[in-house]
């Protein structure tokens, strides 16, 4: 993995505030998206570095992948923490890694014992924002410790919403280890959805009884949490108690639609939103309408390999 160029910096001049504001609304094709960040051309100039990787299908290939692309993807796991070892000692060990999952803790916990080589990488990770980023960890020798300050929320009554989204048709509620103090969680009948009518008939629902809350739907599942909280919002809280030096580079990678809350939030931060080969052409599409060019990569490679492509590509910009 190369050497990251500390305090280099491509740009002979930084074009003035009103410059980049003029950029972005240029750019921007979303009204709500002016985030001066996300329009700042990328150079490598940082001290510290946040990666930050979804687990299903990014890090490790899903158990109904062939048997070929598991061997494969696995394999890709090591690679990517001898990287990562590269990279901390390059960074002054300003380097922090962990996963943003759909997963519960107790289900990342269960596939590190099932699966040894997840195992191993989750032992390196820093931090881990569960449950879609309702909930949030600092990972330690000694276990994980909830940070207990997120989600900030005063009201939430998952009671309530469980017992009252059923009712809507071609949703069913999920078990007991789908839900968490801060989401709640459905399946979704059918195969081909259409994300965006989905969120929108459930947000609609959502109103009319109500309550107000973030939607997130992916691969059939349907998850509902407090306002603004989602795998980005998640992401952003852990990284203020990383105990980092400076503000970090942050490279977020996912590969379907639950994810893209964090790759926005990587890409509005300055990061990276990062891709793997095998990302759903669902996800790839939404990258492609609004995550700006230099803010986003589309690996080659699959899994963690097209993560270990990302980070790569990123520290040689
Ligand atoms: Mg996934």
């Amino acid at each position: 993995m190369a050497t990251h160029k500390s305090h280099f910096s491509i740009f002979a001049t930084v074009p003035s505030l009103g410059e980049y504001t003029a950029m972005c609304k240029s750019l921007c094709i979303h009204n709500h998206c002016s985030d001066i960040y996300n329009y700042l051309p990328m150079s490598f100039n940082y001290e510290s570095l946040v990666l930050a990787c979804d687990i299903d299908d990014t890090l490790v290939p899903v158990s109904d992948r062939s048997p070929e692309e598991r061997a494969m993807g696995l394999a890709a796991l090591s690679d990517l923490l001898i990287g990562l070892e590269e990279i901390r000692i390059g960074f002054n060990e300003q380097v922090r890694f962990g996963s943003v999952t759909g997963r519960s803790l107790a289900s990342h916990q269960e596939y590190e014992m099932q699966e040894p080589a997840f195992g191993t990488v989750a032992n390196a990770m820093d931090f881990s924002v569960t449950s879609v980023g309702s909930e949030a960890y600092i990972r330690s020798p000694e276990g994980p410790q909830r940070i207990t300050d997120w989600p900030n929320v005063a009201r939430w009554d998952a009671f309530a919403l469980r017992e009252g989204l059923p009712m809507l048709p071609g949703i069913t509620l999920q078990g007991e280890e789908g839900q968490g103090d801060y989401k709640v969680s459905f399946m979704v009948e059918g195969k081909d959805h259409d994300h965006e009518a989905i969120i929108a008939w459930v947000s609609q629902h959502l109103i009319s009884i109500g309550v107000t809350a973030s939607v997130i739907f992916s691969g059939g599942y349907l998850d509902i949490l407090p306002p603004d909280v989602d795998k980005g919002a998640g992401l952003l809280h852990v990284i203020g108690k990383l105990g980092l030096l400076h503000e970090p580079f942050i490279v977020g990678a996912g590969d379907s639609m639950n994810d893209k809350h964090l790759l926005q939030a990587a890409s509005r931060a300055g990061g990276l939103a990062l891709l793997p080969g095998n990302a759903h052409p669902a996800l790839v599409s939404w990258a492609q309408r609004t995550i700006p060019p230099h803010r986003r990569y589309m690996a080659k490679r699959p899994f963690a390999a097209g993560v270990r492509e990302g980070v790569d590509w990123a520290l040689n910009q």
